[in-house]
């Protein structure tokens, strides 16, 4: 359940707006959208398995080193599922799902009802590869308001001008401080129109 409330934008009710089709096959039935189970059946980065043992085993062979220890893996979840069983838990990742739960369209939305990793009944368990990618710099340029890049002195570098990400127009800066998704490519295009404005008239 949880890979078919994550993943919203591979589900097609969700991105057909079918609200009906939402509440009927995802939330009140069982199982992923089609996209995302075509994930589980053949994505190169997914395994899955009944047991913890067969899921290490198979996660090992995804990168061909026995990099997981299958008992240590087993201590960390029993471990967390304890907590899971504790109303009262200080596990920090528990009370935050627990908190996000509180408000009802994340309760019915986004988050599966919490219950322990190795419930038999909540499987199979899934492993997935993850990669590291840099999704955001945040800048580094110091530009002007038109968007002329700055040199250490604080004085525009003639001819030189930055715009988008490299000048922190990539959240953070106009938006605040925090980088909130979506905010991007507003701010990304309005810097590079500054930038054009200025070259234009700079040149003319
Ligand atoms: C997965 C993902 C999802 C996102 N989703 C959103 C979203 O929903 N809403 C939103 O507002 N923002 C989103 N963003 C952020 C937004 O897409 C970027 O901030 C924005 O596209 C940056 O634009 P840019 O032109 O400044 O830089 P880029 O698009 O990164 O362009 C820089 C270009 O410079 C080229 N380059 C690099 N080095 C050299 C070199 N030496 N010589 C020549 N060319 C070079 C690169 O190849 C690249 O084409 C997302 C970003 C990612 C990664």
């Amino acid at each position: 359940k949880e890979f078919a409330l994550s993943g919203s934008e591979q589900n097609p009710d969700i991105t057909a707006k079918d609200r009906k089709a939402v509440l009927r096959d995802r939330l009140l039935g069982k199982g992923a959208p089609a996209p995302v189970q075509a994930f589980l059946d053949h994505g190169a980065d997914f395994v899955t398995a009944r047991t913890l043992e067969d899921l290490v085993g198979k996660m090992n062979g995804l990168t061909g080193k026995s990099l997981l220890d299958a008992a240590e893996v087993r201590r960390q979840i029993e471990a967390r599922d304890l907590q899971l069983a504790n109303p009262y838990s200080k596990d920090s990742q528990i009370q935050g799902i627990r908190n996000a739960r509180r408000y009802i369209g994340d309760r019915l939305g986004r988050v599966a009802s919490p219950h322990r990793i190795l419930d038999p009944e909540a499987g199979p368990l899934i492993g997935v590869r993850l990669s590291v990618l840099t999704r955001k710099t945040l800048g580094g340029i110091q530009t002007d308001l038109d968007s002329r890049a700055l040199g250490p002195d604080g004085t525009p570098v003639g001819g030189l001008y930055a715009a988008g990400e490299v000048a922190g127009f990539g959240g953070g800066g106009v938006h605040g401080y925090n980088a909130l998704e979506g905010t991007f490519l507003g701010g990304c295009l309005f810097s590079g129109r500054a930038a054009g404005r200025a070259a234009a008239r700079e040149t003319a």
